[in-house]
């Protein structure tokens, strides 16, 4: 499979960097977004590194696309959101920062005009105990 020693996804994806996990399969990994746009914001990768969908394998892309399905259901679960967004962005022109394929999940709440990237970083603590909660509910 290929990947990048230096690309900080690929290292999440076969464990030699820290992330909140919370699911992952032969060809994907989730894990919690460090700088949350809200609660419970997660990020859904190709374990191979694609730069983006220009570069994409159909059939990684695909389990992405099921896993957004059950991580929903988890989101439901625990965060009980009003709405989710499904962002993907594909180079820097269309607001790509980190250059290994990710979808994010975002929850998304009444009244609340939330943007999709935060400048503030998590809280460590909140963080571990979502990410355990989400993966109680996980298959
Ligand atoms: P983008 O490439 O713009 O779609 O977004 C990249 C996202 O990755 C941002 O929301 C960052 O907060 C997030 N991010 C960057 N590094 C990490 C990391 N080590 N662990 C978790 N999330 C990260
Ligand atoms: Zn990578």
């Amino acid at each position: 499979m290929h990947q990048l020693d230096d690309c900080i996804f690929c290292q999440i994806a076969n464990g030699h960097a820290p992330a909140y996990k919370i699911h992952e399969d032969e060809l994907t990994c989730t894990f919690l977004d460090i700088f949350p746009a809200t609660p419970g914001h997660c990020l859904i990768i190709t374990k191979e590194h694609f730069s983006d969908i220009f570069e994409a394998k159909a059939e990684a892309l695909a389990q992405v696309a099921r896993n957004s399905v059950l991580i929903t259901k988890a989101l439901e679960q625990v965060i009980a959101p009003d709405g989710l967004g499904v962002y993907q962005f594909n180079r820097a022109c269309a607001g790509q920062t980190v250059f290994h394929y990710h979808m994010h999940l975002i929850p998304q709440f009444e009244g609340k005009n939330i943007g999709i990237h935060s400048k503030q970083a998590g809280d460590p603590d909140e963080l571990a105990a979502l990410a355990e909660q989400l993966k109680s509910v996980l298959p």
